[in-house]
């Protein structure tokens, strides 16, 4: 099971496409009971969307920390 640590860390990798089968099916089961995790990857879904994919940013670790830290 994903924690919601994983979801920002491996945000951009499910966004993008790179995540394998059973990752993926763990990374929607997580979302399908967070609420949390389902605004942040509203979020996500809106930058990637504006964003050309060459250019989709990496997360950065301050601020996966700060949203980390918003969950306490
Ligand atoms: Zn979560």
């Amino acid at each position: 099971m994903f924690k919601c640590k994983d979801i920002g860390y491996r945000a951009s990798d499910y966004l993008a496409g790179e995540m394998n089968l059973s990752e993926r099916v763990r990374f929607r089961l997580h979302l399908s009971i967070c609420r949390n995790c389902q605004r942040f990857m509203q979020q996500m879904h809106l930058l990637h969307d504006t964003l050309p994919q060459h250019q989709f940013p990496e997360p950065d670790d301050t601020q996966i920390e700060k949203w980390v830290k918003g969950l306490e």
